[in-house]
């Protein structure tokens, strides 16, 4: 279980442990919030993130609601549909899924599904003429996502990565202080995510689901805060790989520390672990700096400058991702998270990855 889906798991516990108390109450039927002028998005793959995050954030939202589900698993169908009151004709399985082209309810398919899913399902619901956002990273490699972009331009429709911290404050205000030099030019980095991944069987641990382990999950948050903070590309990249547990890491990377070089001397220093826990994103400025720490999971964010703390509400990000990527497509202007985004973050992984084929190597990075 991934640190994000651990901390949604702990604010279910809490809220089912409230649920408990009152036994007598029947289950709660969510109605559904039916289409007027709202965009109709359906969920493939109904998991950890799906149930303990993006449902819940499907209820916020001013510009956007659950229309649709899709599941391999027929009990989840029945539990979901009743949950949230799916009318069944927008309920599909992974073998009817291209019927979805037919169905006006839906807008957007979101897909939510182990990372090597991402593309196909991705060019699958471009070409059944829908919307989409694609879960991070975006694919298993830049291939995919070249493919993916590729898919979606043809069919004129948008994508959008699911890079839920561009669109809560704490983030945001990294961008604005590093972007604008606040506290003057920057001069370093550090991105560093982490946490200790449980259950041996998942998923996560298999390359050709995963990807890759770490680095692929939560690597990709440090890679995107340095980008966002500095507002630059990383030039190259050296990188290094250590395991403490080879039989339950045998498929993909547990720990990798890796260096990035940016425009003006600015360097990144990042690291990414399935062993243990941090989370942090930090800049310097010659003589000042400022961060985030916790800065990746869905709250308790804390953000400290040399004015004092940053001072923001927690917000739900995926509320106000899918409700912004509802008004991009309203209003036909971009998605602030595009496919050429996460397509840039693979180009960086695979660079990261060459570096500790090659024993550490500086590996110059494509430019996007
Ligand atoms: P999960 O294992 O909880 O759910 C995966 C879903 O895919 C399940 O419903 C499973 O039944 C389904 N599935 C279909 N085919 C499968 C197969 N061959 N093997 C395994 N599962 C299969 O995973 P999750 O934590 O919900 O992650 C799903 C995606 O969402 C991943 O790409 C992950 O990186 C991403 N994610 C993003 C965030 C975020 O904060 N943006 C947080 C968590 C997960």
């Amino acid at each position: 279980m991934s640190i994000e889906s651990s901390l949604s798991r702990r604010s279910f516990i809490q809220k089912a442990s409230v649920g408990a108390a009152a036994l007598s109450v029947p289950e709660l039927i969510i109605p559904y919030r039916p289409k007027q002028d709202r965009v109709g998005v359906a969920l493939v793959g109904l998991g950890n993130y799906s149930r303990g995050q993006l449902a819940p954030a499907l209820q916020e939202t001013s510009h956007a609601y659950l229309a649709g589900l899709v599941t391999g698993t027929p009990a989840k169908a029945e539990e979901w549909g009743k949950k949230h009151n799916i009318p069944k004709k927008n309920i599909y399985s992974y073998d009817n899924f291209d019927d979805i082209a037919d169905n006006p309810d839906i807008d957007v398919v979101y897909i939510v599904l182990p990372n090597s899913m991402h593309a196909e399902y991705t060019i699958r619901a471009a070409e059944a003429g829908k919307h989409v956002i694609c879960e991070k990273p975006m694919a298993n490699s830049v291939e995919e996502c070249r493919q993916m972009i590729a898919a979606c331009k043809k069919a004129n429709r948008q994508l959008s990565i699911g890079y839920r911290l561009h669109y809560e404050p704490f983030n945001q205000e990294m961008m604005r202080l590093g972007q604008e030099e606040v506290y003057g030019p920057l001069t370093h980095i550090e991105a560093n995510f982490g946490f200790p991944i449980g259950d041996p069987t998942q998923w996560r641990l298999r390359k050709d689901l995963a990807g890759g382990g770490a680095m692929m999950d939560v690597g990709v948050y440090c890679i995107q805060g340095a980008r966002y903070t500095t507002g630059m590309e990383p030039l190259n990249v050296q990188a290094q790989e250590f395991k403490t547990d080879p039989v339950k890491f045998a498929e993909v990377d547990e720990t990798i520390t890796w260096q990035m070089e940016f425009p003006k001397g600015i360097i990144c220093s990042s690291s990414t672990t399935y062993a243990f826990g941090v989370h942090r994103l930090w800049a310097y400025s010659k003589r000042q700096r400022f961060g985030i720490s916790p800065a990746y999971g869905y709250d308790g964010k804390k953000g400290e400058t040399p004015d004092g703390p940053m001072n923001f509400p927690q917000v739900r990000e995926q509320a106000n991702h899918m409700d912004d990527f509802a008004q991009c497509l309203k209003e036909d202007r971009p998605t602030r998270t595009p496919g050429e985004m996460g397509m840039q973050d693979l180009r960086i992984i695979e660079a990261i990855y060459e570096s500790i084929r090659k024993g550490g190597a500086k590996v110059d990075i494509p430019a996007a």
